[in-house]
């Protein structure tokens, strides 16, 4: 067994494996040096000092998986059943591929002084002196990594702009009116967000943008002492490139719903591969730590002749931003009715998407309980009453129809 990808989901299959009774030798290779870690704190308590470092708790020795770190896979040969890597060919019976994803890099920034991404220990290692400083710092959009780095970086003191092209933050992931009142969020912390701000160059010392909503308006420049760009990740399959797998337009590994890929005795798990979701209709690509968690008791489950579910989870992730715990399940894309918990003004509120009076996603700001319940009506598809669902006084689960 040979699992391409230490990350989140590349150890858990390894853990799921040994869990679920699999006694042949584990292979896990990584292109990282360092011992396999969690990234979820990297944007979280490792910028805020809180924690040196996040590495797994598994004994990798103790659980007989082997582990070759430093080691890049360059390429898959199907036929062979081998990889190469740096160091020679490695042959497998099974493959799992838990490479997950790149972060976006912004054209003409990388290499610029001073300019970072904010994906791996090594990232983060290299911010925290700029944290350290107090310096000017310019975030390149207000996803979920820029949220949670200007969060960081305010509580460090430094000076924050968060310059976005959209006219919201999230954008990509969440409604309009649903992100109206996180705007508000970024000038409670002290943190500028621009909106329709395109970045146009950066330049050692500052980021020149221009109005995204009016091209004649003049560019403008912003001082960064430090600038760090979020604006999104993709699979990481580009040493897939010649292996004949089937990869969607997003270069993700096109898995089926036990995770395998076109290719035989080759799985797919993880940010690096989308799945056919039943429940939701559609196909789906998660780049969420849940995912990079579950997907691999499936993939280990298979491998194991043990898969008796298809993998078809109701999606869920979390954030800590601006002092503010979110959370969200499901996937809203289908729903038809969009209910508001409480004031979005106030500090906790949720928001409930319905199907036919079915909840099928929940975002959850300071609301864990209404996530939790929420949660199991969205898994065991439980339809509820519109108008109790929309009363925040009462629990989701006491609004069921
Ligand atoms: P990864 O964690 O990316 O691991 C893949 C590993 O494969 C990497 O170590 C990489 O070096 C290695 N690799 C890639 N290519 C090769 C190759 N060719 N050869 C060998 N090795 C290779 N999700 C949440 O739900 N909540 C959060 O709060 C949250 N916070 C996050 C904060 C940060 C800063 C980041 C970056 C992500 C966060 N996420 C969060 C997302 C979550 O961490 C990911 O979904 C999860 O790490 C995915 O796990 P993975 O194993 O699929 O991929």
């Amino acid at each position: 067994m040979v699992i391409v990808g230490a990350g989140m989901a590349g150890v858990q299959t390894a853990v799921a494996l040994r869990d679920q009774g699999f006694t042949g030798p584990v292979t896990l290779i990584g292109a990282e040096p360092h011992q396999p870690y969690d990234r979820p704190p990297l944007s979280k308590a490792i910028l805020l000092g809180k924690a040196e470092d996040s590495a797994f708790d598994v004994d990798f020795a103790a659980l007989g998986i082997e582990l070759r770190l430093g080691v890049e896979v360059t390429g898959l040969r199907a036929a062979d059943h081998q990889i190469d890597t740096e160091a020679g060919p490695v042959p497998y019976d099974t493959l799992v591929v838990a490479t997950g994803a790149h972060p976006v890099t912004l054209p003409g920034a990388d290499g610029v002084p001073g300019t970072h991404l904010l994906r791996t220990l090594d990232d983060a290692v290299r911010l925290a002196p700029v944290l350290e400083s107090g310096h000017a710092v310019v975030v390149v959009g207000a996803g979920w990594i820029g949220a949670e780095f200007a969060t960081a970086a305010r509580a460090a003191g430094c000076a924050v702009t968060v310059v976005e092209a959209a006219d919201r933050p999230l954008a990509g992931a969440l409604p309009a009116e649903v992100t109206a009142p996180m705007a508000a969020w970024y000038a409670e912390s002290g943190a500028e967000l621009r909106l329709h701000a395109r970045v146009e160059r950066v330049e050692p010392g500052r980021v020149v943008v221009s109005d995204a909503a009016d091209p004649a308006a003049a560019t403008e420049e912003l001082p960064a002492d430090a600038v760090v760009v979020g604006i999104g990740a993709r699979p990481a399959t580009g040493w897939l490139a010649d292996s004949g797998a089937a990869l969607d337009p997003s270069g993700a590994l096109t898995a089926d719903d036990r995770l395998r890929t076109s290719l035989p005795d080759v799985y797919a798990v993880g940010d690096c591969a989308s799945f056919p979701s039943a429940r939701y209709g559609t196909r789906l690509l998660v780049h969420h730590w849940d995912n990079a968690l579950q997907g691999p008791r499936t993939v280990a489950a298979d491998i194991l002749g043990a898969a008796h579910q298809p993998y078809d989870p109701v999606p869920y992730f979390w954030s800590e931003q601006f002092g503010r715990f979110v959370q969200y399940a499901g996937h809203h894309a289908a729903a038809d009715t969009l209910l508001w918990r409480g004031d979005p003004a106030e500090p906790s509120w949720s928001v409930l998407w319905l199907r036919a009076d079915v909840p099928v996603a929940l975002l959850a700001v300071g609301r864990p309980r209404d996530l939790a319940q929420g949660r199991r009506l969205i898994e065991q598809r439980t339809p509820v009453d519109p108008a109790r669902a929309a009363d925040p006084s009462v629990p989701l689960k006491a609004a069921v129809r």
